[in-house]
């Protein structure tokens, strides 16, 4: 092995592997090093949580990575999103259910990390990665002004050393360059979480003898979602692995379910006979051993800078990390792995990197703070049958319909589209909050026994805009249909923003004079696209609508 290379990668896990196999991807003669602590093959199922998958990763992972026969043959394809409102309910079947009643048109798969990571260790080597399991990081001396970096690092018994022009944290939670510059920022979401894996699949289907609460599903595969089961300051996850085990999970609010009521297997085992005993019942079955259990305090954090001209990087957990709800770690990942391949890129063709690392920096973080505003201080609504359905839709608007399509119209590095849609991004961030902050007085406005929880499906398959929206993530853009395409997102927001400032004052009697104030004063962005049918999610024709229509009966 050279002890010159192009680029050190410190950690070879989820984010670590797939930059490698990305930068290979774009330039094979590159000399790639990546050292991992584990020794390989790593164990399945029992091994990291980021099981999920969501748009963005999913089509990183398949296409931009070229992993896609891996996903389809040895992954499982996943059935979008479920949620329940069972909080203290053994008939899951009474209560609410938001999800998907067909497979959208965008896939998404479940991933068994461990069979994901040995996967993914293969390919790098295939694609001449110098990949060292077993090896150990000891001491990093990063280069001054752009000079070489300096690793040390233990490998079969041997001290070794590096010296690399690029040099790249992807150590997880280790937070290698973090903690060496400095750059921890705490941020204000303080939730905790605690998982464990169990064998064989657990089948939210057994929760039924109901022939159609069975068929709402086509096909009636529920066990392939990542299955939610919600209640205030909470939830719980469910998710089918390849290996043949299943991952279950609580991430709670720790003001609401403090940490030391859940930590250790038998303390969570009894809260989910209270909280979720529908699932506890499902978990007692013997065939279900538990393979592992963990738990992590406060795990949301900030990272005060990724990129730098300096020629370090950081990505994955080593960074920034937000919340598993929607599963956006893996997004994160895919995001600043392209922002370092653009770096490298530049650097290789000989232009200048100090404009372009700190832009990139920059609207990373503005996606930082924009996706950590859909969690900080919203777990209380996660158990509210009326709200967290209307959010979850609002999320996933301002999801499919801004941040992925920058992603999958490869428009991350455009700085001249985020020139042009200036007014448009700082618009939808600012709708954003202000919804958040409206979902959570409307929540808060009303007990929560109060608000009705009937037994039926919110099936977002129903909504033909939203469905439309997810499909629009196919599309191959011009710039001036991307363009277009950001536009008509906007205006899909303050159409629906709009919708749920007039639903809130109804239901909740919450005026939203802030979101009210930004849809007047913003005028609407020009867009040429044919408006959405109105109401988009409160009319009588979708099973929204249905759940409004029936609280306005009882009342
Ligand atoms: C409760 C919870 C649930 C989550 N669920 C999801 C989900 O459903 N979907 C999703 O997309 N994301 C999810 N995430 C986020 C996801 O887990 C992370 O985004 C992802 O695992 C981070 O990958 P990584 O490569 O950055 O870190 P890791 O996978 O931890 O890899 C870091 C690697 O660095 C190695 N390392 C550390 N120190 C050294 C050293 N000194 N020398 C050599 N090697 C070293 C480690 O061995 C490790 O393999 C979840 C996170 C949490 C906390």
């Amino acid at each position: 092995m050279n002890t010159k290379v192009d680029i050190v990668i410190l950690g070879g896990g989820l984010a670590g592997l797939s930059l490698s196999i990305q930068l290979k991807r774009m330039e094979p003669a590159l000399h790639v090093v990546v050292i991992e602590r584990q020794r390989h093959p790593v164990r399945e199922a029992a091994f990291k949580v980021g099981e999920s998958t969501v748009e963005i990763a999913a089509h990183y992972f398949g296409h931009v990575l070229g992993l896609r026969e891996h996903l389809e043959g040895e992954q499982i394809r996943k059935f979008g999103f479920r949620f329940f409102f069972s909080d203290g309910v053994a008939a899951i079947d009474r209560c609410t259910e938001l999800g998907v009643s067909k497979l959208l048109p965008m896939v998404s798969w479940q991933l068994d990390r461990g069979r994901f990571e040995n996967f993914l260790g293969e390919r790098a080597r295939e694609l001449g990665v110098v990949f060292l399991d077993g090896a150990t990081v000891k001491h990093v001396e990063p280069g001054r002004d752009g000079g070489t970096h300096r690793i040390d690092f233990e490998h079969d018994g041997d001290s070794l050393q590096l010296e690399t022009h690029w040099l790249v944290d992807a150590s997880g939670r280790a937070s290698l360059l973090k903690r060496k510059f400095d750059l921890v920022e705490e941020n204000a979401h303080d939730v905790n979480a605690v998982w464990w894996r169990v064998d064989g699949m657990v089948d939210p289907n057994l929760w039924s003898h109901d022939g159609d609460w069975l068929s709402r599903c086509t096909p009636p595969d529920r066990w392939r979602s990542t299955n939610h089961l919600c209640g205030r300051g909470y939830w719980a996850w469910m998710i089918p692995l390849a290996s043949g085990a299943h991952s279950i999970g609580i991430v709670a609010d720790g003001a609401l379910h403090p940490l030391e009521q859940l930590k250790n297997h038998a303390l969570a085992t009894d809260w989910l006979r209270e909280h979720q005993p529908a699932l506890a019942t499902l978990l007692d079955d013997p065939r279900h051993a538990v393979q592992d259990f963990r738990f992590l305090r406060h795990f949301s954090h900030g990272c005060k800078q990724v990129f730098s001209a300096d020629r370090w990087a950081i990505t994955g957990e080593a960074g920034l990390f937000l919340d598993p709800f929607y599963s956006p770690g893996s997004d994160f990942i895919a995001i600043a792995n392209t922002y370092i391949c653009e770096l490298v890129g530049r650097d290789r063709a000989g232009r200048p990197l100090e404009a372009h690392a700190q832009i990139y920096d920059q609207i990373f973080h503005s996606f930082y703070e924009s996706t950590l505003a859909l969690y900080t201080d919203q777990y209380p609504i996660f158990g509210d049958p009326e709200v967290l359905p209307v959010k979850v839709i609002w999320d996933y608007t301002y999801y499919w319909g801004v941040l992925s399509q920058f992603f999958f119209q490869r428009r991350l590095a455009d700085l001249a589209a985020f020139a042009d849609l200036k007014l448009e991004l700082a618009h939808c961030q600012a709708l954003n909050r202000a919804v958040q902050a409206l979902l959570r007085e409307w929540s808060a406005a009303r007990p929560l026994p109060t608000v009705p929880n009937p037994a039926e499906m919110l099936d977002q398959a129903s909504l033909p805009w939203f469905a439309a929206l997810n499909k629009s993530l196919l599309d191959r853009l011009d710039d001036a249909a991307f363009r277009e395409r950001i536009r008509d997102s906007t205006q899909l927001m303050r159409i629906l923003a709009a919708e749920i400032a007039d639903r809130a004052e109804a239901s909740g009697g919450v005026a939203a004079p802030a979101l009210r104030q930004l849809l007047e004063e913003k005028p609407a962005p020009a867009s040429t696209a044919p408006l959405p049918p109105r109401p988009m999610l409160f009319g009588t024709a979708t099973a929204m609508g249905r759940l409004a229509a029936a609280e306005e009966a009882a009342a």
